[in-house]
């Protein structure tokens, strides 16, 4: 909250959310909304080649009314090793591991180092607005074993980026509501926070970056999967 003075105002109780334009972030937002006084969203872009996800992003804090910030990140697209930061490679295979691996079993959207270097972000920004919260949509339960998606990590990043801050600013704090739900937990979820459910037909999960949505990429199927077990249809579908 800014006062009067414009100045970052201490008592208010914020939080900055991850925005992916994805559906599991569309849906951490609105669940931010009813923890937090106030929700800060802020994107991450690394030279993946889906501009559209950043629309979407755009779109949905739009929506929800949140001040929206993003951060551009080409060199991390540079590192490579991963198809989502590559161009002309379409990433198809059924949900959870792909078909096609990566070194160490890991599908080849893994992206090393991206939640941690993520995270390190969105603490500081949390930090230059006077936030300890962090909101993420980070799920360990359908996402193709990533070592950096897991709950054990996320405690040791909490207590690393605790550490990097001043005291004052601390601790940290990393939430991850959906870390054990299943994609139809989630739609579940999603169902039930108020004006959520329009946000979802905003969201792209679509590793392709294809809209309509490609609904044969790993992202895909999960999400298509997630909305069939919960019984309701994609408002994001056409
Ligand atoms: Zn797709």
């Amino acid at each position: 909250a800014r006062s009067a003075s414009g100045v970052d105002d201490p008592s208010m109780n914020k939080a900055i959310v991850l925005l992916s334009g994805g559906q599991d972030s569309a849906t951490c937002l609105y669940l931010a909304r009813t923890m937090f006084d106030e929700v800060q969203a802020v994107s991450i872009f690394y030279g993946q080649r889906h501009a559209a996800e950043l629309e979407s992003a755009q779109a949905v804090a739009k929506l929800a009314g949140v001040t929206h910030e993003t951060i551009d990140l080409p060199v991390f697209g540079g590192i490579g090793g991963s198809d989502l930061t590559r161009t002309g490679t379409e990433i198809r295979g059924a949900g959870g591991l792909g078909d096609a691996q990566a070194p160490g079993g890991l599908p080849t959207s893994f992206v090393p180092g991206r939640n941690a270097l993520f995270l390190t972000l969105a603490a500081a920004v949390a930090v230059r607005h006077g936030a300890k919260d962090i909101v993420t949509g980070t799920c360990q339960t359908d996402y193709s074993g990533y070592p950096d998606c897991r709950r054990e990590f996320i405690d040791a990043q909490e207590q690393a980026l605790t550490l990097a801050m001043p005291s004052s600013a601390g601790p940290i704090r990393i939430h991850t509501p959906l870390m054990h739900l299943s994609k139809a937990e989630t739609v579940r979820l999603a169902r039930r926070l108020p004006g959520c459910w329009d946000a979802l037909a905003l969201t792209l999960t679509c590793y392709n970056g294809k809209r309509p949505a490609c609904g044969e990429c790993p992202a895909c199927t999960l999400r298509v999967r997630g909305f069939a077990e919960a019984g309701e249809r994609d408002p994001a579908a056409v």
